[in-house]
């Protein structure tokens, strides 16, 4: 079920869930009974576990802080043995 925010103009804020279709347009505040008028919020149906809504975080906080690397790391070559492994290529013309 959808959640609905209500507004009290004495308390805090406060969502109730109702069926979709069967909402209120004002119910009473749970913290002092006065009629509390419905906010109008951006749907908010299991955002978060979409892989959608994953992506826009992820992309959001790359924005301002990206990941950033303290070293190139190790790699899988190893210094010394070059680019290749193959003993054949040890007999080819090395540049001078
Ligand atoms: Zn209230």
């Amino acid at each position: 079920m959808p959640l609905y925010a209500y507004r009290c103009k004495d308390c805090a804020d406060f969502e109730i869930q109702a069926p979709m279709g069967q909402v209120r347009e004002a119910v009473p505040c749970p913290g002092c009974g006065a009629p509390a008028r419905r906010r109008f919020t951006a749907p908010n149906l299991s955002r978060s576990s979409s892989s959608a809504y994953r992506l826009i975080e992820s992309t959001a906080r790359t924005a301002s802080e990206p990941a950033v690397v303290s070293s190139p790391g190790t790699g899988r070559r190893s210094a010394g043995t070059g680019i290749t492994r193959n003993p054949l290529h040890q007999k080819l013309p090395r540049p001078d």
